[in-house]
């Protein structure tokens, strides 16, 4: 049986929002079983709980955001990827500002205070969305498909006519363990020449050498360098994973991208959840051995009692 999920405390994370610039503190609680993942804001009088799933998205430029009023959330994407990458299912986050804070630009941090915070099972069985047959969307040149598969694959794209990135392919399988270890601690990345540009739009505000990986004509900016060789393509399959949770469940099939960003993943989930016959809703229990081996955490997650994951 894998159960699903839920954090063991409520947690407090201070930061500031990467666009908006804006310091904000965000509350998780531990929320009971079918609850999904739910928002709101504190600063906002009458806002309203808005639930983390594919067709509450409204603006995705440069982020994903969840609603489209006075009360929308943007930058969703990366605490997204930290709650799918650990399996947790049921949280309320809730925000004093527009905007989840960045941290340092990867879902690192959210997955370091997750763990200290502990995880917990909740006394009801995962669902998982498995997928029956291919979906593709496209969109100006880029393209995202999900197809059949025993577990969540991604194998992404990205192209930048830039040296220090040019074409770079990654295929990844997801496990709790594998997401940890190889996805997690990559950052956002944006090219000098376009911060004005942004900044004119509102954007990249909070933007910083502590929460970015800038790239000038040539190189990588920040002395410390990158953190895996191909840290950006692994961002790529990080913000994926966060946009993709918002079909609402743990999902067993291939994820292929080329060139896509927030706007595609959102039309590919979508057109997933306008295609009933392309997927199923089934129990944890009637997934294959190999499935929900991915979904175990590793020894080094508190919480969990070892018969249950
Ligand atoms: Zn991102």
């Amino acid at each position: 049986m894998i159960y699903q999920r839920t954090i063991a405390k409520n947690v407090t994370v201070t930061g500031i929002g990467i666009h908006s610039g804006k310091k904000v503190t965000l509350k998780l609680y531990p929320a009971k079983a079918d609850t999904g993942i739910v928002f709101k804001r504190t600063d906002v009088p009458q806002a309203r709980n808005i639930k983390a799933y594919a067709t509450e998205v409204g603006p995705t430029r440069n982020n994903t955001t969840l609603g489209d009023g006075a009360d929308a959330i943007h930058t969703v994407e990366h605490l997204l990827s930290a709650l799918y990458g650990l399996g947790i299912d049921n949280v309320y986050c809730e925000l004093d500002g527009p905007e989840v804070p960045i941290m340092d630009g990867s879902s690192a941090s959210f997955i370091f205070i997750l763990k200290e915070t502990g995880v917990d099972n909740l006394n009801k069985s995962k669902k998982f969305m498995v997928i029956l047959e291919p979906v593709k969307v496209e969109y100006n040149g880029t393209w995202a498909m999900i197809e059949p598969a025993k577990n969540l694959i991604i194998d992404s794209t990205i192209v930048f006519a830039h040296p220090a990135i040019n074409t770079q392919r990654e295929v990844f399988e997801f496990s709790c363990e594998n997401y940890i270890k190889e996805i997690s601690r990559a950052r956002t990345f944006g090219m000098l020449k376009d911060l004005d540009t942004y900044r004119r739009m509102g954007l990249a505000k909070g933007a910083s050498l502590d929460n970015t990986i800038a790239v000038d004509d040539y190189k990588v900016v920040n002395i410390e360098g990158l953190r895996y060789t191909s840290e950006f393509i692994r961002h790529k399959i990080l913000d994926t994973i966060g946009d993709v949770s918002l079909l609402g469940h743990e999902l067993a099939g291939k994820i292929t991208t080329y060139k896509s960003g927030h706007y595609l993943h959102n039309v590919l989930c979508r057109k997933i959840l306008d295609t009933p016959s392309s997927y199923e809703i089934v129990s944890a229990n009637s997934l294959t051995h190999e499935t929900r081996e991915a979904h175990r955490l590793p020894q080094i997650i508190g919480g969990l009692t070892t018969d249950s994951m």
